[in-house]
């Protein structure tokens, strides 16, 4: 069995080893600094690509206050940084030694003051974007056997989606929260990227955001459904599922409408982070109709209805019981 890095880190994690998780990204991450507004002096590793702490944790130990960025720091007159930070208890001469080697570090250091701190990807100029294109293609690699989780692999959808779902039941995307708990973001940065103010996570991505919230409202418009939503990931599936009607072919069919809607909501948020797009929801149902129809038509043998007899009257090519043509 195949786990990826990424995936036995989050494991770690779980289990309350989020150093080692930490410590993957911090050896495949460095912190570029400019105003230096937005890096933490001792967490971030924006110093030769090491964070302070791991260079002197002597010295972090007795660090006054942890929670310093880089650009708290003064600048001295020839314009690199000077140290000016507080000790909680008084060092000894082995500490005062490292704290001088750090103070000539840091002054060959100085901030740009119109340019944002970002992350940059192992030695090269690489953007978050990119590293976090990085970490996804490592997601879709990763292969688990989970009896638990079976559902996940419908052999309807494409593995890639299947991927996703697996990885959305278990907590395991890189929803900001999940960024911030193993320190690729900071605090501040763990808000919706559509601005409504909540904390970024799974059930809020998938269920609780208004674009998500009004999907799921079309799509149960367009099955003649009226039905509140679980905002957990599996229970929301099991929700779904049992709206079916017959037995476990049909139940299979029915819930790729289901994969779809997943796969355009986080198509969409990754869209609004990495190209800022805007799109109407009502684009949105057009994609899942359209997703879902083409994945039945790809996987099914004779399923063979038009994209509109499946828009018109999706029941009916599900094979639904009781289901009517309009
Ligand atoms: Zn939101």
């Amino acid at each position: 069995m195949y786990h990826s890095l990424w995936w036995r880190d989050l494991k770690y994690l779980d289990k309350g080893e989020g150093d080692c998780a930490k410590d993957w990204f911090v050896n495949k991450l460095a912190r570029e600094v400019g105003n230096g507004k937005e890096t933490l002096l001792w967490v971030d590793p924006w110093l030769e690509g090491k964070s302070l702490k791991g260079l002197y944790p002597d010295l972090f130990r007795k660090a006054g206050n942890k929670n310093d960025k880089v650009g708290d720091l003064s600048t001295s007159q020839n314009g690199g940084l000077f140290w000016n930070g507080s000790w909680e208890v008084s060092l000894d001469t082995e500490e005062a030694r490292k704290e001088e080697e750090l103070k000539d570090k840091i002054q060959s250091f100085s901030l740009r003051d119109n340019v944002r701190d970002r992350w940059k990807w192992f030695k090269n100029d690489y953007s978050v974007k990119e590293a976090y294109c990085a970490i996804m293609k490592e997601i879709t690699n990763v292969r688990i056997e989970d009896r638990e989780l079976a559902a996940a692999w419908s052999k309807l959808v494409p593995l890639k989606v299947s991927t996703l779902v697996w990885r959305i039941w278990q907590n395991r995307i890189p929803s900001r929260d999940n960024l911030v708990s193993i320190g690729i973001l900071v605090a501040s940065q763990n808000s919706c990227p559509y601005g409504c103010g909540s904390e970024e996570n799974v059930s809020h991505i998938f269920f609780e955001c208004l674009l998500a919230w009004i999907a799921w409202s079309e799509v149960l418009r367009w099955l003649d459904f009226i039905s509140v939503s679980h905002n957990s990931a599996v229970q929301n599936f099991v929700q779904f599922a049992g709206l079916s009607s017959g037995g476990r072919v049909i139940i299979e069919r029915f819930c790729v409408i289901w994969f779809a809607c997943i796969w355009v909501i986080w198509k969409r948020r990754n869209e609004k982070i990495f190209r800022n797009s805007e799109n109407s929801s009502s684009v949105c149902l057009e994609d899942i109709e359209m997703l879902s129809w083409r994945w039945l038509r790809a996987n099914i043998k004779g399923f063979s209805y038009s994209l509109n007899q499946w828009i018109s009257n999706p029941k009916i090519c599900l094979g639904w019981r009781g289901g009517t043509m309009t």
